[in-house]
């Protein structure tokens, strides 16, 4: 068996957070490694168009991932092909040991920027029709639908931007939400608002999704009247939310309800010394790749700055002192 391959930093998951963790641990010659397992990019591959990161006005997200790539490649950080299945915390003194399908490798610190999946609906036919009708990503599937009535679940920004986009190829487009209110971001409603193609269904659920080869009708109840009725569609996206990939590490972080990572606002570590988290799997009020890109430039400086400390040989008693002077207090 090949011997662990030693680092001082991995970065664990290369979306706009793990990359720009890259981009400045190659900046700063950090010995780092980024473990990405499908590719670079995370979410941005998901995205059609992105209009909200400073400076550019409108990018394809495929070609900021690929920018993003170079950028963060071309200042030394390596980049490896690999799954990650454990991140082991041993005693303070050792670094933490990450099993990877490209064999084990070690560092004192772990950013994790490993992102999440899309949430299930968990209705009857999800499972069954998924790829025949059921998607959770638009710029993905969206041109097998033309011409078709779409639905759309969701009251959240994922869900109003894919619809909006989606109606570039359906003929209808009916959002369905199980509350009256969205909490999508006013803009992208009025967009989703001015455009005809997209109707809208609220305080509705749905029950179940059936078909025959592909997706035919959803189930739906109206959680105010509990009245029943279906809808004929012939492919449902699903934007519920993600569920964040947390469950890498072999001992307890502390986590919101949701699930999420609680960080130190100063230097994005974790309840666990040395292991850092950002961008969408830490707990925050919005997940935008700005946040991300900002998460991870924090994270990866104060990882280098608590390596440095970690070096020095201070002992288990001695974590607040690290603490202290990650954050400037010393
Ligand atoms: P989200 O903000 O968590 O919204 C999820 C939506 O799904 C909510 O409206 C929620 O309803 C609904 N939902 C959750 N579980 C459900 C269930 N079992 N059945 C029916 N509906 C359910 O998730 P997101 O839209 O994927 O966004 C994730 C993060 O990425 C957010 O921070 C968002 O701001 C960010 N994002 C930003 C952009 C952008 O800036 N352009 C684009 C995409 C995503 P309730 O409202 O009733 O809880």
């Amino acid at each position: 068996m090949a011997e662990p391959r030693a680092f001082d930093i991995a970065i664990v998951g290369a979306g706009p957070a793990g990359l720009t963790a890259a981009l400045y641990a190659g900046r700063n010659r950090e010995h780092a490694v980024l473990l990405e397992n499908k590719g670079p990019g995370g979410q941005l591959l998901n995205t059609e168009l992105v209009e909200d990161y400073p400076g550019i006005k409108s990018i394809l997200g495929v070609d900021l991932a690929l920018a993003m790539t170079d950028q963060a490649l071309s200042f030394g950080t390596e980049m490896v092909s690999a799954d990650v299945s454990r991140i082991h915390v041993g005693a303070h003194h050792e670094p933490k040991v990450i099993e990877t399908t490209q064999g084990t490798f070690t560092a004192p610190a772990v950013i994790l920027t490993a992102g999440g999946n899309p949430r299930k609906l968990e209705v009857p036919g999800e499972v069954e029709f998924a790829g025949r009708g059921v998607s959770y990503c638009a710029v993905c599937d969206g041109a097998f639908f033309k011409g078709v009535h779409l639905a759309v679940v969701g009251g959240g920004d994922a869900a109003v931007e894919e619809a909006v986009f989606l109606t570039r190829y359906a003929s209808k487009v009916t959002i369905i939400h199980r509350r009256e209110r969205f909490r999508a971001q006013q803009l992208l409603l009025d967009t989703a608002r001015r455009n005809e193609k997209i109707a809208w269904v609220t305080n509705a659920v749905v029950e179940g999704i059936d078909g025959d080869e592909s997706v035919q009708r959803l189930a739906l109840r109206d959680v105010v009247s509990g009245a029943r009725s279906t809808l004929d569609v012939g492919g449902v996206f699903i934007f519920v939310g993600f569920i964040p990939n947390t469950g890498l590490v072999d001992t307890h972080i502390d986590h919101d309800a949701a699930g999420y990572y609680i960080t130190d606002a100063m230097t994005m570590m974790t309840s666990v010394p040395g292991i850092f988290a950002a961008g969408d799997v830490r707990s925050q009020l919005t997940r935008q790749i700005t946040t991300a890109v900002g998460d991870a430039t924090t994270a990866t400086i104060a990882a280098a700055k608590w390596v440095e400390e970690w070096k020095r040989g201070l002992d288990e008693t001695s974590d607040e002192l690290v603490h202290d002077v990650v954050s400037g207090a010393v």
